[in-house]
């Protein structure tokens, strides 16, 4: 039986190896639920992510030549190691990350499922033969493996925003450079432990942690890196794109959302209320695909928040290792003062806080989730990202309207919309500028689907079977004279 702190480890793993950084300098890391150090990390930066490329790019030639069956008997394996582990694993990611332990249970056992997804997708990473326009000529396409990826991956799912990009590199034979949020580095550098554990060769994961820019650097800088793949902030993601435009890299980019949550009058309003709940509080509020701005049509909107007022009163906020607590700390204290800025920007224009709107009493980065009805589009939520649990309600009379100030955003990652007339659904679907449209559900992530979103939201899908095409090359092979 092993324990949380088995799983943490403090060392960067590069060449199969477990190394301090060449500095020997090392990072705090804390929980945010108590503010006590749980651990260090080393602060890699340049020189240790040139040697994690050197790592992965010797052994790309032998890991993607490998046989399909033995590569893809390492990611079943992988898969049983981590659900061996789930209640450890998630153990740790609620200590470095502070959301409540049955979320983090459920972010271990959607890593597994991607894991297996993406080792039953790459069985069907399959070519083409193409009929030719001219006679005698025969045209085919391989898919082939891009090479070594770089990833950096967000604080707020520690473990899975990696296993999705993971598991498609490695199903495909694809190695490895990642580099984990610092704020929750170590569900990270778990999957390393994971990987060295059931036979990955050495070589294909190297995890670096420490300095973004000098580890990014790095990553921009070496040919052999064929592809980044980034979940995190739009503004950092664009300067991701701007550096990979010196070697034209490939790039994936899962950015920042405000996702608009629309309540229609004939929704089935529990039900509506059901999905903003798990849509805007899960996380305490810090996913990309969180219910930021609540549209209700006038019908309802009464019922609707006083419904979400109740629901949200009835939370139960503490440190996430705590049964019955469904609400965790925020990441940090700049994550708090982000939302306080939100509010009263929202309250001096108009807004009433019907719920919440304060630091929470245990202290810390602990904030009370917050109703705020009257919410207009003036409102920096109305374009922010909030990140944290605070629900604007907004009122609209028309779809028409709901549909304008919905797509009123650069973003376009989630959306969400609760109606009982299927015709409106597909009008939504058409309408919405999003990547995601979630009818009659706040909880859409899911192995067998696309993730990924539009505009400022980035470019790329992970999951389904669209999630490995960023992983391969196709290449036509034109046969002629034969
Ligand atoms: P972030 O500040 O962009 O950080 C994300 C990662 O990028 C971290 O590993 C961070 O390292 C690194 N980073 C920071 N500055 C960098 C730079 N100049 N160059 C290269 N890497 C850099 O975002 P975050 O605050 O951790 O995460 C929240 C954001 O992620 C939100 O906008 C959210 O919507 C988005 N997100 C999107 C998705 C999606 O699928 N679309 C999913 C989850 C989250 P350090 O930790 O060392 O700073």
């Amino acid at each position: 039986m092993t324990t949380w702190n088995d799983w943490k480890r403090e060392r960067n793993f590069i060449a199969g190896a477990w190394v301090q950084a060449d500095s020997g300098q090392t990072i705090d890391v804390t929980n945010p639920a108590t503010g006590a150090v749980i651990g260090t990390i080393p602060a890699g930066g340049e020189a240790e992510t040139m040697r994690a490329i050197d790592a992965a790019a010797a052994a790309f030639p032998g890991f993607a030549a490998m046989g399909l069956m033995e590569r893809v008997g390492l990611l079943w394996k992988l898969h049983d190691a981590l659900m061996d582990n789930q209640k450890p694993l998630a153990e740790l990611l609620t200590i470095e990350m502070g959301k409540p332990l049955a979320e983090a249970m459920g972010e271990i056992a959607i890593g597994a499922q991607y894991v297996r997804w993406f080792a039953e997708e790459a069985r069907r990473a399959k070519g083409e033969i193409v009929p030719a326009g001219v006679a005698g000529r025969r045209i085919l396409t391989t898919r082939h493996p891009v090479g070594v990826v770089g990833m950096i991956t967000p604080w707020n799912f520690p473990s899975s925003m990696l296993a999705r990009k993971l598991a498609p590199a490695l199903a495909v034979g694809c190695t490895v450079v990642a580099k984990p949020a610092t704020a929750t580095p170590y569900s990270g550098l778990a999957w390393a432990a994971l990987a060295e554990q059931v036979g990955f060769p050495a070589g294909t994961v190297n995890i670096v942690t420490g300095s973004a820019r000098k580890i990014a650097g790095a990553m921009m800088a070496r040919d052999e890196v064929r592809k980044i793949t980034f979940t995190g902030s739009t503004e950092v993601g664009k300067e991701l794109m701007r550096g990979a435009a010196d070697t034209v890299k490939k790039v994936s980019m899962e950015l920042g959302g405000n996702a608009p949550f629309i309540v229609f009058d004939d929704a089935d309003i529990d039900a509506a209320i059901e999905g903003a709940m798990v849509s805007k509080y899960r996380n305490s509020g810090q996913t990309c695909v969180c219910a930021n701005r609540i549209y209700v049509q006038a019908g309802v909107y009464d019922t609707f928040v006083e419904k979400l007022i109740a629901k949200t009163n009835a939370l139960k906020v503490g440190n996430g290792m705590e049964a019955g607590v469904v609400q965790g700390p925020l990441i940090d204290t700049d994550a708090v003062a982000k939302v306080e800025e939100l509010l009263e920007d929202a309250k001096a224009k108009g807004g009433k806080v019907a719920s919440g709107g304060n630091r929470h009493a245990l202290g810390g980065s602990f904030f009370e989730p917050t109703v705020v009805t009257h919410a207009t589009q003036d409102m920096a939520f109305a374009t922010e990202e909030i990140f944290g649990p605070l629900a604007p309600v907004f009122k609209f009379q028309t779809e028409e309207e709901a549909i304008k100030m919905a797509n009123a955003t650069v973003f376009g990652l989630a959306s969400y919309a609760y109606t009982s007339d299927l015709s409106r659904a597909f009008r939504l679907n058409e309408g919405l500028q999003y990547g995601m449209i979630g009818i009659n559900s706040g909880l859409i992530t899911t192995v067998e689907a696309p993730f990924g979103g539009i505009k400022e939201s980035g470019m790329g899908k992970e999951g389904g079977s669209q999630g490995l095409d960023d992983y391969l090359d196709t290449k036509y092979v034109c046969i002629d004279g034969i």
